[in-house]
């Protein structure tokens, strides 16, 4: 068995392959609510059809359920585990007329298909699959275990799927790979060791709520005031402390005021307001000094004004979520690299993805070594209106994703 038969396997379904990245985008699994159900009703039949292994459907909740298959190699080996998630971003309401076709009619136009979760990542769990179903189809011989895990609830935190699954011991593995759409000018241009965590908070402001008429008369301390006071403040002066990290020279990021609400009406002093925030943190940062730096400053500003009653509230599920990084001469980083320069002829530059990906959970949780994000598309073409992807970038996916998991398996 040669790996040009496995490339070979991978042409020779490039219609069924198309066909199935445009069945995945027609499903409208938006996150909220999800509908992942029906992603997975679509991917079944096409495991089953090519027998390829031990599969199993789990969820936290039926209606949101992960698919997992392990295709088993010839012998004892190391385990890999591809992943990619079901759900997608909502296109919204308003930005539905910025798109240039249905969002979920998954057209194709000018070798591009078109659609919500066309890149994010409907596309690369097309690739995966038929990268996995083209190893089987040729024969291919490896050792060692290919898993495919397909999740849900990324977009939303991966309480339901990369968690979850995660937390079952179902996630364990050599290493794991998220075919997250990585490419940067042009496709797979670029490799994600690494990508970023987070703390999402909201601050919350209390004061007295009273008629406006008698704010003079009476001691009025304006929510709403007070919390554009406390938010300015922090944009001006808040500094998390850290150490410097190569692959984000630029620090953490402080994202505030992402909501704001508060008030009543007309005529009424507020006496509550609220915004929620982030900051998105660096792998190898932990909590404790983060939360630290955060009530020192709000401290400060107490001191400060003794009438500010803020309070900082931990989102439940993304109150902290660790950063990922694999090292970038670890041997699957160089066998994918080594494996799209086979298939196209450069190898893709490795760093920091921007964001974060479920490679959280499965580094924090399961303790799997993960790429953050290698796949076809380009991020800067995900959760945006016409988000695309070339057809060929799928094929492409589709033939790296097999070689690297057939030399990495060996
Ligand atoms: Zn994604």
């Amino acid at each position: 068995m040669s790996e040009a038969r496995v490339l070979e396997a991978v042409d020779d379904r490039r219609k069924e392959l198309i066909e199935f990245a445009q069945k995945l985008v027609s499903i409208p699994s938006e996150n909220p609510p999800g509908g992942e159900k029906e992603v997975v009703a679509a991917i079944t039949p096409v495991i089953d059809r090519y027998s390829l292994g031990e599969t199993r459907v789990v969820g936290r909740d039926t209606s949101r359920p992960n698919i997992l298959t392990t295709m088993k190699g010839n012998g004892e080996g190391k385990r890999l585990l591809y992943n990619g998630h079901t759900d997608v971003v909502p296109v919204g309401q308003e930005e539905r007329s910025h798109w240039k076709t249905d969002p979920f009619g998954a057209e194709i136009i000018d070798g591009e298909l078109y659609g919500r979760g066309s890149a994010d990542m409907k596309g690369p769990i097309a690739s995966m699959l038929y990268g996995a179903i083209a190893l089987k189809e040729a024969g291919a011989s490896f050792t060692g275990d290919l898993v495919l895990a397909f999740t849900a609830d990324e977009e939303n935190g991966g309480y339901y799927g990369a968690q979850y699954v995660s937390e079952e011991g179902l996630a364990g593995a050599d290493v794991c790979l998220i075919g997250e759409p990585s490419g940067m000018k042009s496709g797979f241009d670029y490799l994600a060791t690494a990508c970023r965590g987070a703390t999402c908070f909201k601050l919350v402001v209390r004061g007295t709520q009273m008629h406006s008429s008698q704010s003079d008369i009476r001691n009025a301390v304006n929510a709403g005031l007070k919390l554009c006071k406390v938010l300015y403040r922090m944009s001006e002066e808040l500094e998390i402390r850290h150490e410097p990290h190569p692959l984000y020279p630029q620090g953490v990021t402080i994202n505030l005021g992402e909501t704001l609400s508060g008030g009543l009406e007309y005529c009424i002093i507020p006496g509550y307001a609220e915004a929620k925030n982030d900051i998105r943190v660096l792998p190898g940062m932990s909590k404790e000094p983060v939360m630290k730096d955060l009530n020192d400053f709000l401290d400060k500003l107490r001191r400060e004004d003794p009438q500010l009653d803020v309070e900082l509230v931990l989102d439940d599920g993304q109150g902290w979520v660790e950063g990922a990084e694999i090292p970038a001469d670890h041997p699957m980083v160089t066998t994918l690299a080594g494996a799209t320069s086979t298939v196209l002829g450069f190898s893709p530059v490795t760093g920091g993805f921007t964001g974060g990906t479920d490679a959280k959970h499965f580094v924090s949780v399961a303790n799997t070594p993960t790429i953050s994000a290698f796949g076809p598309g380009l991020l800067s073409l995900a959760h945006g209106p016409n988000e695309r992807v070339p057809v060929e970038d799928l094929i492409k996916g589709a033939k790296i994703y097999a070689l690297a998991a057939l030399r990495y398996l060996q």
